[in-house]
């Protein structure tokens, strides 16, 4: 038997000055979310939990700029973004630098949101369930316990970009991608995984793409800096 529970997250990427940051908390706190009302800790309700959008992939040490998975585990940072499809792209990232990130922020105690995806040009070449398989393969190469891993599926010519994947898009993908982690992962780990959607999701169309029985969230850019997050945060409601 299986609950997914619905997850849905924020990506405000390299966005917010400090009064920018205290409207959308003060928003988010609130909203009427479907969770537990605790009491704000710092600035942001406790039922919200923060993610890093990146973090090294090994120990510590002289890597100026970068950011440890000890680090944020030392601050109380429970969730990393890895491979997200601006990191991969913009950062070289490659399947394997994203792998090694993902075991070793793991083994530190991190949550991981493990992003995969295709290009437009993948897309029509019909490579798109290829493609989130081999980023996955590279992870699953790497790890044995996914307890602690949510994958965001994000078509790279999605985000950002205003043109959302279709709901039979999304959950063509999300389908496939659960029976592969199915056959080359685990029966349980296919059915508890949580796969989350991202790309160009915003109020109008969050309750028709997460009503696919695959879609377990989301993973949202723009719209988690307005007040349509909180249309978001309820589309299963
Ligand atoms: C993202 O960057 O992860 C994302 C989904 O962005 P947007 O919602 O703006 O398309």
């Amino acid at each position: 038997m299986c609950s997914r529970k619905f997850f849905v997250g924020g990506n405000w990427k390299c966005n917010g000055t400090v009064d920018e940051v205290k409207k959308i908390c003060c928003m988010l706190n609130n909203g009427e979310v479907p969770c537990p009302n605790h009491i704000v800790k710092s600035m942001l309700r406790t039922d919200f939990q923060v993610a890093a959008q990146n973090c090294w992939k090994g120990k510590g040490g002289a890597f100026t700029g970068e950011i440890s998975a000890e680090m944020l585990a030392n601050l109380h940072v429970p969730w990393v973004i890895l491979g997200h499809s601006e990191r991969r792209q913009l950062c070289g990232e490659t399947d394997a630098i994203v792998a090694e990130k993902t075991a070793y922020a793991l083994d530190n105690g991190l949550k991981v949101c493990l992003c995969v995806g295709e290009t437009l040009e993948e897309r029509e070449r019909n490579e798109t369930g290829a493609v989130v398989a081999r980023q996955t393969a590279a992870v699953a190469s790497k790890i044995c316990c996914w307890a602690n891993v949510v994958i965001a599926y994000e078509p790279i010519w999605a985000i950002g970009t205003g043109k959302v994947a279709t709901p039979q898009q999304a959950q063509e993908v999300h389908y496939n991608l659960r029976k592969w982690l199915d056959c080359y992962v685990s029966p349980h780990v296919a059915m508890n995984m949580r796969i989350i959607y991202g790309g160009s999701v915003t109020a109008a169309n969050c309750k028709e793409i997460g009503a696919n029985p695959d879609v377990d969230g989301f993973l949202v850019g723009g719209a988690s800096l307005k007040e349509d997050f909180i249309a978001i945060l309820n589309a299963r409601n």
